[in-house]
């Protein structure tokens, strides 16, 4: 019961998380303002019927019941997805630590709207990114069994449990290192290519993750990044060349490989980093005890 009413809850989120991944990069427009969700295209209201997650769309055959426009197939993966974090952390944390399931799942919720909003506007909103710095101190502080897995935490508390005062000490450093690492990065891009390698979003969302995982989680979280970033980025280049070879073909005309390479580099070059530090510190958020990639560097 306990697994089902968390993940049952998570859809539910995830319903209003796609309003906020719509609307907080919107002027003028917040989650609660206007309250009622509408069709973007004609602005009309829905009703409770047609607000169910997955199940209204797939009803609707993935089409708007006023105007017929479809409706994409993100809406409901955006909602299976939260569901699924929401019942792996119930189902990590267990029914005895309800209130470390509860800043989990916000957390990941959080991590959720980051993801799809750098996806959609390479950006991250504040509002995941600041409220994220806000946060990480005071659950610290609430919920110390957050930072249990942490050696310095426990170290810092002179073994036994982790302490109130060393969860939040375990937090401000690994703010201040996932914060700090992000921006050594992007001064040092600046400096050596003249171009702003780092958005100063993810310099925030890292430090607001570094205060959840700590400092061994963010070195951890960064590794990851870079990995699933790599190949994120290895993959949107080999679809750029495949789409430019497809094209000059379809014109008739016979392109240089070396040409089509250069073009797929060019446009491929620009990929957000959000979502990939996203993963990294969801990964280490649930399972911070197995170390970086899942225990392959232990510590
Ligand atoms: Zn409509």
């Amino acid at each position: 019961m306990f697994l089902f009413w968390w993940t049952v809850m998570g859809l539910f989120v995830g319903s209003f998380l796609n309003v906020a991944i719509h609307r907080l990069p919107l002027e003028g427009e917040s989650v609660a303002k206007p309250v009622f969700s509408r069709c973007p295209k004609c602005l009309h209201r829905l009703r409770w019927y047609d607000n169910i997650p997955v199940v209204s769309w797939l009803w609707l055959g993935a089409k708007c019941r006023d105007c017929k426009s479809p409706i994409a197939i993100r809406y409901p993966l955006v909602e299976l997805l939260t569901a699924g974090l929401w019942f792996l952390a119930a189902w990590k944390g267990g029914s005895e630590r309800p209130w470390l399931v509860l800043v989990w799942v916000i957390v990941l919720s959080g991590l959720v709207v980051a993801t799809f909003v750098d996806f959609d506007h390479f950006e991250i909103p504040d509002e995941v990114s600041i409220g994220g710095m806000v946060l990480a101190p005071l659950v610290s502080l609430l919920v110390p069994s957050l930072h249990e897995h942490s050696h310095l935490a426990q170290a810092l508390a002179g073994g036994g449990g982790v302490t109130r005062i060393a969860a939040l000490e375990t937090c401000l450093l690994g703010m201040a290192l996932g914060g700090g690492i992000l921006w050594g990065i992007g001064w040092l891009g600046s400096k050596l290519y003249g171009v702003d390698a780092m958005g100063f979003g993810d310099v925030k969302l890292m430090a607001a993750g570094g205060g959840l995982i700590g400092p061994w989680g963010v070195v951890a979280a960064l590794m990851i990044a870079a990995v699933a970033g790599s190949v994120a980025g290895l993959a949107g280049m080999l679809r750029f060349l495949c789409e430019s070879r497809r094209r000059a073909h379809a014109r008739g005309r016979r392109d240089r490989w070396g040409r089509s390479i250069r073009i797929a580099r060019l446009a491929g070059r620009y990929i957000p980093f959000g979502p990939y530090l996203a993963l990294g510190i969801a990964i280490q958020l649930l399972y911070r005890e197995h170390g970086a990639f899942l225990g392959f560097f232990p510590w």
